[in-house]
């Protein structure tokens, strides 16, 4: 399970309620949002960063389906598909593709995010996980 710190707070309270947040830095000439959360730009080094929604839309970059996994609780739940995906806003991250047949997942593929609390994907935005920890991850769009 993700470890929530005083930084990463928000970015896990925002997920607990269906949200997606980014970091985008504020530092003039860069802009640049990136993701995981980073206190500094990753770009330009600033520390002139703050929160903001993303979309919680992404096209797939890469995947693997993992069949094998002996730590907790990824065993219960092979196999299932590892990925890196590209969010709109450019920051790319890892998470994982749901609800999709492996033979239909297609490199460039649109993808939405949705939130998967205690072991099951409960649906993003709208009624997305209340409480407790959630984290993102993706379906076709
Ligand atoms: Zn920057």
């Amino acid at each position: 399970m993700p470890e929530v710190d005083a930084f990463t707070r928000p970015y896990w309270d925002a997920a607990a309620e269906g949200r997606l947040l980014l970091r985008r830095c504020r530092a003039e000439g860069c802009g640049a949002a990136h993701h995981y959360p980073r206190e500094f730009c990753p770009y330009c080094w600033s520390e002139e960063v703050g929160w903001e929604p993303a979309g919680g839309r992404a096209t797939l970059y890469t995947w693997s389906v993992v069949h094998r996994n002996d730590l907790p609780p990824f065993g219960d739940r092979v196999p299932y598909v590892a990925a890196v995906v590209d969010l709109a806003e450019g920051p790319r991250m890892m998470t994982e593709i749901v609800d999709c047949p492996e033979a239909e997942l297609r490199i460039g593929m649109p993808l939405l995010v949705r939130f998967r609390r205690a072991g099951a994907a409960v649906g993003g935005g709208a009624g997305g996980a209340v409480g407790g920890l959630a984290v993102p991850v993706f379906r076709p769009a």
